[in-house]
């Protein structure tokens, strides 16, 4: 279009204001970047990139904590220690489980070797963490994986959210650890639901009492590949107990890391985690942490029961909903 010679003072004001705004920018460009980047809404703290999901999405999300008690009456019922008639019975029930939620699952099996602080060889003790050739094989055990695949064909990623069903022989683990089983499997039914952008595993193991056997065993088997895109582990350990002890998020030297940030908006304190399946992770370098409660203890400094009677299904579906929620948005983020 033709300019007219009418047009001329309004072109110079235009001009005018170019400048200014050219001016700006450049003066603005000293400041730092992050001073003109929108601040985050919550429930939307992603490895980098912006979730599919909106807030109210994500926030709408919540578990059913009846479901979880449920899940838990049916797992404590006798020990299940590694290798154990009553283990395997407990992984079947929940292999089932699993796939009625639509999740096609595989069981990784393994030869197992008792590891106790009278032998000498122990993985902690020789740095061995890898080595499953010390002592002589006790039977098999087995990992469960259910798997969910992103709907982008291309999508390499892949989160990990773990839990141990196996106990000692002396306990039928009410808190250690069918509250972990039941917080992961109310979270894979929700997950179920949505379509996810990122590759989820949700894994059973077993033998974490016998030095962390089968989270060992399975890191020791992962394809290169694999260690290369698993960007994150969830393990699930010890929750819900009642009393004035809260759930954390334990790492390994109580310092925030790649996973820990991802919890950024919810209140929930960052400590040394103890020992459980997160380390076999951490060991090869995956960002890893363990969300876990530690034990309330009476007068004497003794553990108290773990007994179902002592879990507080309020407390279990804190953790399990913000699990949840901090899952979702990672699963529905871009690459
Ligand atoms: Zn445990």
């Amino acid at each position: 279009m033709y300019k007219t010679k009418g047009n001329s003072k309004p072109n110079l004001l235009r001009f005018i204001l170019l400048l200014g705004v050219i001016s700006f920018m450049l003066i603005g460009c000293d400041h730092p970047k992050k001073n003109y980047e929108p601040t985050p809404t919550p429930d939307t703290v992603t490895l980098g990139k912006t979730s599919h999901m909106s807030p109210d999405d994500i926030n709408s999300l919540s578990t059913d904590e009846n479901k979880m008690m449920t899940t838990i009456e049916k797992i404590c019922v006798t020990p299940r220690p590694i290798g154990s008639n009553e283990e395997k019975a407990v992984y079947r029930n929940l292999k089932l489980e699993l796939e009625s939620y639509g999740y096609n699952t595989e069981v990784q099996e393994f030869p197992y070797i008792l590891q106790t602080l009278k032998l000498k060889n122990t993985p902690f003790q020789t740095g061995n963490f890898f080595d499953f050739t010390i002592g002589e094989p006790e039977g098999t055990s087995q990992n469960l994986i259910a798997i969910k695949k992103p709907a982008a064909p291309d999508s390499q990623d892949i989160i990990i959210v773990s839990a141990h069903y196996d106990t000692t022989i002396h306990s039928t683990g009410a808190i250690d650890n069918a509250s972990g089983v039941a917080v992961l499997m109310e979270i894979a039914r929700q997950i179920a639901n949505y379509s996810i952008q990122r590759e989820v595993r949700f894994i059973l193991f077993s033998g974490e009492e016998n030095y962390l056997y089968g989270s060992r065993y399975y890191v020791s088997k992962l394809t290169d590949n694999e260690r290369q895109h698993i960007i994150a582990n969830l393990n699930l350990d010890c929750i819900g107990e009642e009393g004035t002890n809260e759930a954390i998020l334990g790492t390994s030297n109580g310092r925030e890391n790649e996973v820990s940030k991802l919890f950024a908006n919810y209140d929930i304190e960052i400590q040394k985690g103890p020992m459980s399946d997160f380390f076999s992770f951490e060991k090869v370098g995956i960002p890893a942490l363990t969300i876990t409660q530690y034990p309330t203890m009476d007068e004497n400094g003794k553990d108290l029961p773990d007994e179902i009677s002592r879990i507080n299904k309020t407390k279990l579906k804190v953790v399990a909903d913000t699990v949840a929620k901090v899952l979702l948005v990672q699963l529905t983020t871009d690459q």
